[in-house]
């Protein structure tokens, strides 16, 4: 869609992108097609589209023969939104907030369908929480966030985060390719990629929210030594906190960033929480 067709469309249909809802539409036709190819999707596909928009990416999601299910916030984007319904068979459009849909009622069922979409960046950590931990998941996402996001998901032992942790333990997670600012209307200020996360059928640690404390704990403060955050957040002694983290192999000077998920999971265990 070149920038004269999306003001265009703006205008006909009354919308001023509005900032709190993340209305960022793509222009780049080629960020779509690579979405919707590392998607996987086919004709027996089921696929959920956050935030249609002006139907950029959706067009490409109709056109992969998939059933496509599309949840928009946004009361004026219907009129065109509908347009598309009477188009197309495989494709409806349900007018509510993605926090508050009813996702059973829509035919998505645990780890039965794709999440597939530009993500509105405001309710990108919700969104991501929600459809890797909570049924019906996603049984994949291929996702647009910021770039800033998508690196923190797929960090390695280094370079850490509690999002890092939770997203790795549920999904395995690749950047498929990064997006200018430019490629979108009106331009953000950051820099956006598109993650793809595969939702683990079981994930690596056997109690998350049980992992999830302990790693809050662990990173309470960043540049502290992971001992000293477990001593104070566990009620350990120095010598407590550093034995157990040389039970399992690691040194006693670790910071919470140098940890994998497997390494959080035996801490776990280790220390019995
Ligand atoms: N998919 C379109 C595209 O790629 O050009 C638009 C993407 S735009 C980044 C985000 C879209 O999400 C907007 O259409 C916005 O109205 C919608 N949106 C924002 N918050 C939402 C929410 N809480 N629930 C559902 N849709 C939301």
């Amino acid at each position: 869609m070149t920038y004269e067709e999306i003001l265009k469309l703006c205008n006909d249909y009354g919308i001023k992108p509005r900032k709190e809802q993340g209305q960022n539409f793509l222009l780049d036709e080629a960020v779509p097609q690579q979405m919707v190819e590392a998607a996987g999707l086919n004709a027996n596909s089921t696929v959920l589209e956050i935030g249609p928009g002006f139907g950029m990416l959706t067009k490409y999601l109709i056109q992969s023969g998939a059933k496509v299910v599309a949840i928009e916030q946004d009361r004026d984007l219907l009129p065109f939104l509908n347009k598309l319904v009477k188009q197309h068979a495989n494709f409806t459009v349900h007018n509510v907030d993605v926090r508050e849909a009813k996702l059973e009622e829509m035919g998505l069922h645990d780890r039965k369908y794709a999440l597939v979409a530009n993500l509105p960046y405001s309710v990108t950590s919700w969104i991501l929480h929600q459809f890797l931990e909570y049924q019906p998941r996603a049984a994949k996402m291929v996702v647009m966030v910021q770039k800033e996001v998508a690196e923190r998901v797929v960090a390695e032992p280094g370079e850490m985060s509690v999002l890092s942790v939770a997203a790795q333990a549920l999904s395995e997670a690749e950047i498929v390719c990064t997006v200018p600012p430019e490629s979108f209307y009106p331009v953000p200020q950051v820099d956006s990629a598109v993650l793809k996360l595969v939702t683990r059928e079981i994930p690596l640690t056997q109690d998350m929210p049980a992992l999830m404390r302990l790693v809050r704990i662990g990173f309470a403060s960043r540049r502290k030594q992971l001992h000293n955050n477990l001593q104070a957040g566990l009620q350990l002694t120095t010598r407590e906190s550093k034995c157990v983290l040389e039970d399992i192999g690691l040194s006693e000077f670790a910071r919470p960033q140098d940890l994998s998920v497997l390494d959080w999971e035996a801490l776990r265990k280790a220390l019995k929480v």
